[in-house]
């Protein structure tokens, strides 16, 4: 069957699935259908009992002070900019290789997002352009732990202290990663992890904030219901009837009790499905190992990756058609795929707000061009993992050898 009709390649040639393999399909399981059920069934739905086990479970499994529980990562990466004072006028440096989310939410303060390119290996923020990009306007800096790599840390948190800057992690890659036996969410001064339904452990819509700050951690719940003095959050469930009183224009990003009963059992599950993890990841890296395209880097002995994303680089002079085309060819093989990121700086309102061009960020390009990441989830079972593997050796194999 010929399902795309551009793919001359492939015509005639059998699919190797029947259906399609979604990308980043969660993996969900009866536990989390049960505990869903039991807040439906207590009526008790929105904030509640069930978001503050959850934060207690992860506060306990990543060794960290205090932990808000949110509707999402952006929300977190929000607030945290607004609890760390940053206000129009102010640069904060981050990476132009993540998620529109990262350098948008430094647009919703009105502060200016300051790019600094990225290491090819890690695909993260090189300290040394964090230095290179640093003025008197400079307040923060927005790291990203790309696909789950954790970033140089130990140099990050030294540039922040010479410089008297905040550090706010954006660790929506990266749960369950180490820098040098420590945690992410134990490190910088506000970090926020995302359990969006495609990340490694999903409350379908939800985030974190972690901190070892007090002052931080009270604000960001404070902001993140409507502004109301922090007593707010146990009103419902008091004896005594209490008024709440508005202390700042908050917003509405407190976490459900409905996404806390998913997460609550993603947590227990957690260590288990990262072993599986590791193993589709070692697959993946051994059937690979022959082809014309380049297999993540290894981040060796003091890294514990949080192997979110298994992200291949298609090389233009290895494989005679463009990155494009072996997505399409993927996707006509009924494999989802994805496209972690197309550089910041090359999106039109970024682009053209702050004059950026092709050619500003030579690496963080060299990745945004090459880049595809493939089905990698816990979920997938032995033969979705074989299919995969046949349908990119399948394209690879065919765009290079007629080169
Ligand atoms: C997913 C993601 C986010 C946003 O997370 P949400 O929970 O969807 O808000 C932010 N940054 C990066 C790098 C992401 O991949």
């Amino acid at each position: 069957m010929n399902r795309i009709s551009d793919l001359p390649a492939i015509e005639g040639g059998a699919l190797q699935r029947k259906d399609f393999l979604v990308f980043g399909r969660p993996q969900i399981e009866e536990e989390e259908i049960e505990e869903v059920v039991d807040s439906l069934r207590s009526k008790w739905i929105g904030t509640g009992p069930k978001v503050t086990r959850f934060e207690n479970d992860v506060k306990k499994y990543l060794g960290c002070k205090y932990a808000v529980a949110l509707n999402s990562c952006t929300a977190g990466l929000h607030l945290s900019l607004i609890v760390a004072g940053i206000k129009e006028g102010d640069e904060v440096i981050t990476t132009p290789m993540t998620f529109a989310a990262t350098a948008n939410v430094i647009e919703h303060v009105r502060a200016k997002p300051v790019f600094a390119d990225i290491e090819l290996s890690s695909m993260n923020i090189d300290p040394k352009e964090i230095l290179k990009k640093i003025t008197k306007k400079t307040k923060a800096i927005m790291p990203v732990h790309m696909a789950g790599w954790p970033c140089r840390m130990d140099e990050i948190m030294e540039i922040a202290k010479k410089y008297n800057l905040v550090v706010i992690e954006d660790a929506a890659h990266a749960f369950g990663a180490e820098y040098k036996g420590k945690k992410i969410g134990t490190i910088g001064d506000l970090t926020c992890f995302s359990f969006y339904a495609t990340k490694n452990l999903t409350t379908g819509e939800g985030g974190m904030v972690t901190t070892s700050n007090k002052k931080y951690s009270d604000l960001i719940k404070i902001y993140a219901l409507h502004g109301m003095s922090q007593d707010a959050w146990k009103r419902y469930s008091d004896p005594i009837f209490k008024h709440y009183l508005i202390t700042a224009p908050g917003y509405k990003y407190n976490m459900m009790d409905i996404q806390a009963a998913i997460g609550m059992h993603q947590l227990g599950r957690f260590d288990e499905n990262q072993k599986k993890r590791e193993k589709i990841w070692e697959l993946y890296n051994k059937a690979f190992s022959d082809l014309p395209i380049t297999t993540p880097s290894d981040p060796g002995p003091d890294i514990k990756h949080a192997r979110h994303l298994y992200t291949i680089l298609v090389d233009p002079n290895k494989v005679y058609v463009d990155r494009e085309r072996i997505l399409r060819a993927l996707r006509a093989e009924n494999i989802g795929v994805g496209v972690h990121f197309i550089s910041l700086h090359l999106h039109p309102y970024y682009k053209d707000k702050y004059n950026l061009k092709r050619g500003d960020f030579p690496n963080a390009e060299f990745i945004s061009d090459r880049t595809v990441s493939i089905p990698f989830s816990a979920e997938l079972s032995n033969s979705d993992v074989d299919d995969v593997i046949k349908a990119v050796r399948k394209v690879i194999l065919y765009y290079s050898e007629k080169a």
